[in-house]
């Protein structure tokens, strides 16, 4: 599956989506000025010297979009399908999640156009530390701290510290978060995002009177990497059945139920790291069109993958009642605008996957202190963070009578405003 084409490329639907809630704020241009645009885009060209001796240039970005909060954050991503208006929008959406969950961060993104699967480990290594040595400049735990995204994994971030911290000698594990917990990672971190949705699920069906009940709800989950996999695990473990799954390599069901432990396995196994021929387990059956996972008759649907897969096209079709998305920007404005008058709750990105940026955050505290703790203490601050942001955006949401995301947005942007204009203008 690759990406459907778009009406609107990522960064034109992040802006949609900050002018909705600077609509509903009344911001003034002046606000809007501060605050709207990334204020730093970085494009450059990374010469990696191939297994076969070729050199091979592949094209990488950062954007650091706000630093009014604090230093930019952000992951990078590896795909083959990155543009500079995707990182741009990326980097939007991080700066107000940053806000939204009250971390001291701005907000930042990165990528690289490479699809990581077709080439070797070693060339892999090689342009992930060119890519961290080409913008050294812009990095540091004070300046802009990256992380994993799409196709970028711990042990690239453990090349891209050690990279840096060779070029400047010194130890700096706080430049990066999402390493290996050997490495300075924070334990909790790898399950973190999903472990924030999961939280955001539960609050909406246990506190909104929606009508779901978390241990007899069904789910479809699209994208089974870091976000989608683990959320499966851990909604399961609250009781759901997850009764479709899919990545890049298939779309399974099963109406009663696939074991995410079965399919953690099995992925763990698999010669591609994918659900490749999970049909083949008998655990599930294969969808011959792997869109019709999003169209599958559950109560919670949990995008997971990429921008856009839910579009004015396929929104008429959702019959999920929750859409609790762990993707960053899954759903363009249309879908959005079919979605809500089909009366389905959508738990907006900035929110739903706020936790791998709060236990990023809790990450680059330890490594500043040089004091790490267990994985109890990391998830008790990652439930009351989210907790809290969720309650917040819902108040700010029935305050408002607008539907969540604007809600989200709503309180990232006046978070942002607020420390902007105390800031002021320099020069
Ligand atoms: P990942 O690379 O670990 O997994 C991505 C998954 O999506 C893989 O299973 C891949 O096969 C699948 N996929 C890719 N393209 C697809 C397509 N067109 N259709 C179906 N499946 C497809 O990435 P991830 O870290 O799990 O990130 C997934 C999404 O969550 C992204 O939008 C990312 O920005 C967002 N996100 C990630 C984190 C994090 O901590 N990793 C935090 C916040 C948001």
């Amino acid at each position: 599956m690759s990406k459907p084409a778009m009406t609107m490329n990522a960064f034109q639907i992040a802006i949609e989506q900050f002018d909705e809630a600077a609509r509903v704020l009344n911001l003034t241009d002046n606000q809007i000025a501060m605050i709207k645009q990334p204020r730093r885009m970085t494009e450059v060209s990374l010469p990696v010297r191939m297994d076969d001796g070729s050199i091979r240039v592949f094209q990488g970005f950062r954007c650091q979009h706000s630093i009014a909060r604090g230093p930019g954050k952000g992951g990078i991503r590896f795909h083959p399908e990155v543009t500079a208006d995707e990182v741009k929008a990326l980097a939007l959406w991080m700066t107000y999640k940053c806000a939204v969950v009250g971390v001291p961060f701005g907000g930042g993104k990165g990528g690289v156009v490479v699809d990581p699967r077709s080439i070797s480990t070693q060339e892999l290594e090689r342009l992930a530390r060119r890519y961290i040595a080409e913008m050294a400049d812009l990095f540091g735990p004070d300046l802009d701290v990256p992380a994993p995204d799409v196709g970028t994994t711990p042990q690239i971030m453990a090349w891209m510290m050690d990279t840096y911290c060779m070029h400047f000698k010194h130890h700096l594990p706080g430049v990066i978060t999402g390493k290996p917990i050997e490495l300075g990672g924070s334990e909790g971190r790898k399950k973190s995002t999903s472990m924030g949705l999961a939280f955001c699920v539960r609050e909406m069906t246990e506190h909104e009177h929606i009508g779901i009940s978390l241990s007899k709800a069904t789910i479809a989950i699209q994208g089974f990497g870091n976000v989608g996999s683990y959320a499966g695990e851990i909604l399961e473990g609250m009781g759901a059945t997850i009764v479709a799954i899919c990545d890049v390599d298939g779309a399974f069901y099963n109406k009663n139920g696939i074991s995410m432990k079965a399919a953690l396995d099995y992925i763990q196994q698999s010669p591609t790291c994918s659900l490749k021929n999970f049909e083949k387990t008998g655990l599930a059956k294969k969808y011959d069109n792997p869109a019709m996972l999003l169209e599958e008759e559950v109560d919670i649907l949990i995008p997971a993958a990429l921008e856009a897969q839910i579009t004015s096209e396929n929104a008429k079709r959702i019959k999920a009642k929750v859409i609790a998305e762990g993707a960053n920007g899954p759903t363009t404005p249309e879908a959005d605008k079919i979605l809500n008058s089909r009366g389905i709750h959508i738990i907006p990105d900035i929110l739903a996957n706020a936790g791998g940026v709060t236990v990023s955050y809790l990450e680059w505290v330890q490594n500043r202190m040089g004091y790490y703790w267990s994985e109890e203490r990391v998830n008790q601050d990652l439930e009351r963070i989210m907790v809290n942001a969720f309650k917040e955006v819902m108040n700010t949401a029935k305050a408002y009578k607008v539907k969540m995301r604007t809600a989200a947005f709503i309180v990232g942007i006046d978070r942002v405003r607020k420390v902007a204009e105390m800031r002021g203008l320099y020069a």
